[in-house]
């Protein structure tokens, strides 16, 4: 089978990085101690282009500290339940569609993070 499985995403590329508004920035904006102010990386994190990858990058990562996509922990901490079951729902349907269409796990597996279990 030659076709491309374009439903299931493709694992998510690390470019977005290369256009992060806080390129250069320092690193402790986005690491305040405890008790400090998250809001001079939010600012920053408020003009970024790329903040909905970012914010996606540590939700699907567990990334548990810093501010990502312009939240701190806590906020992520409040999405990431809900982002995990989203997640697993879309993936899911979309093994499904390609089983449907009549690709292989394996076929499956290499254009996706999901692998067949064993
Ligand atoms: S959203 Fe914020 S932390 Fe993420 S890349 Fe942009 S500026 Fe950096």
């Amino acid at each position: 089978m030659s076709a491309e499985v374009r439903a299931v995403p493709a694992p998510s590329s690390p470019r977005w990085q290369e256009r992060a508004a806080c390129r250069g920035a320092d690193p402790e904006l986005f690491f305040p101690e405890r008790g400090g102010s998250a809001d001079p990386a939010r600012r920053i994190c408020a003009r970024c282009p790329v903040r909905q990858p970012c914010l996606e990058y540590a939700l699907g990562h567990g990334i548990r500290y810093g501010v990502w996509g312009g939240l701190a922990e806590r906020d992520r901490r409040e999405l990431r339940a809900s982002y995990l079951t989203a997640t697993r729902q879309q993936r899911d349907e979309a093994i499904a569609a390609a089983a449907a269409a009549g690709y292989t796990k394996a076929a499956i597996g290499a254009r996706s993070a999901w692998r067949p279990r064993r």
